[in-house]
């Protein structure tokens, strides 16, 4: 019989999206030798179904942490990036259809205020001025200044080619069939041995390590033809909140971002219990009412493409970084849900300075995956989590 290759490294990761790479690529900066393994197409997976929203969130304290370092992260690596990753500082704007909407807006100014992130209310008339495809009557709006808009796959690309000219391995087109115990096990048999490995499957990471409390929800996207100008910012319905928040039920939100092709991509959707890729009527519908609703000219526009792509949700709405508590080897990078592009980098800048054994610029504890207790194949938490 002969017996599989095998390769040793420092580390191996699990998965070429935006998370997996990023991580790769900051190990390596570290001077650690790495294998970047991908079992399709680098940055194919979620990070090309996702909308690229570099974005700010504060629905917690940790959110608000992870999200506002790894902007800042993004717009260090933006200077560095090719014209085709399309990063562009655009500013969210997040509408308020009524009194309501705009107290909760006035809110979360308060906050990024309080937290030194940019930002003004925006009365009525002045986001018309600054959004005239937007319907009339709405109550205002919030600009925050400084989210961005990025194409991630390029993106994913870039980063794995930086991990190669740093001389590690990136192997695509393998799948792993096992990762645990120092070991990771690709499907032609070649072996992968490092004292550390990172699954950062996104939402394929339960396949290699069962029991980890991540589920897939579904969304969907639709992008039109080029009408450059028709919108300006990445806009955003304060009623989003509301449904991206329901962990249970299905949801539709208005959110809709300019491309620099001058493409509007066109979302979103959130749904459970829905593992088939396939496009649903009766979502995509309903999704883009909700666009034309706010955007009532964004019904002449031709969309040209529509697509699903799976979120990795966990029970608390924040990631699992970190170890595994039942094996020395293992760390996850995963459960980003629908925040995944924007914190990629504050992960693997977590992950780097944890390998390092140095204390990291925000505290990982929040996202640590020890909060759930231990990981077994057996843990029944992801089903007590559906009912
Ligand atoms: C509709 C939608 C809109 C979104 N919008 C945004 C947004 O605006 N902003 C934002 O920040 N986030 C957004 N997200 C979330 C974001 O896209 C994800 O959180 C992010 O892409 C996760 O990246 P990842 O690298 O963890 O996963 P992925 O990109 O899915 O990468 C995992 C990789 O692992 C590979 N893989 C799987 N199994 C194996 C195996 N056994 N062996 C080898 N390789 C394997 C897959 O092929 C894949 O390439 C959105 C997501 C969706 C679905």
């Amino acid at each position: 019989m002969i017996s599989p290759l095998r390769y040793d490294y420092d580390v191996v990761v699990a998965g070429g999206g935006i998370v997996g790479t990023a991580c790769a690529l900051a190990f390596a900066g570290d001077g650690l030798r790495v294998a970047l393994v991908e079992g399709d197409v680098l940055g194919g997976g979620a990070t090309a179904a996702g909308m690229g929203h570099v974005v700010v969130m504060d629905d917690s304290e940790a959110q608000f942490a992870l999200t506002r370092r790894s902007q800042q992260l993004w717009h260090q690596l933006a200077k560095t990036l090719p014209e085709t990753a399309e990063f562009e500082t655009t500013g969210t704007i997040w509408v308020a259809a009524d009194e309501e909407e705009l107290a909760e807006a006035e809110r979360k100014h308060a906050y990024l205020q309080e937290r030194s992130v940019p930002s003004r209310m925006l009365s009525g008339r002045e986001l018309s001025n600054f959004e005239p495809n937007l319907r009339r009557g709405l109550a205002g709006g919030l600009l925050v200044l400084e989210d961005a808009i990025v194409y991630p796959p390029v993106v994913a690309l870039h980063l794995a080619r930086e991990l190669q000219l740093l001389g590690s391995d990136v192997v695509v087109g393998r799948h792993i069939s096992h990762l645990a115990t120092g070991e990771a096990q690709l499907d032609d048999g070649t072996l992968l041995r490092a004292p550390r490995l990172v699954n950062a499957l996104g939402a394929e990471a339960v396949a290699c390590t069962p029991g980890i409390p991540v589920r897939k929800r579904k969304g969907h996207l639709a992008i039109t033809d080029r009408y450059t100008g028709f919108v300006r910012h990445q806009l955003v319905e304060l009623g989003y909140l509301k449904s991206a928040h329901s962990i249970s039920s299905d949801s539709v939100a208005f959110n809709v971002q300019p491309r620099r092709t001058g493409q509007i991509l066109i979302g979103s959707s959130r749904q459970y219990g829905n593992e088939d890729a396939a496009l649903n009527q009766a979502i995509l519908s309903s999704m883009l009412a909700r666009a034309q609703l706010y955007m009532p000219e964004i019904a002449t526009l031709n969309v040209i493409r529509i697509w699903t792509g799976f979120r990795a949700a966990t029970p608390d709405k924040l990631p699992l970084i970190g170890p595994v508590a039942d094996d020395s080897t293992l760390w996850l990078a995963t459960g980003h849900e629908g925040l995944g592009i924007t914190t990629a980098l504050a992960t693997a800048e977590l992950l780097a300075y944890a390998f390092a054994g140095t204390e990291p610029p925000i505290s990982n504890e929040p996202y640590l995956p020890i909060r759930f207790g231990t990981v077994e194949p057996t843990n029944t938490r992801i089903h007590q989590e559906t009912a």
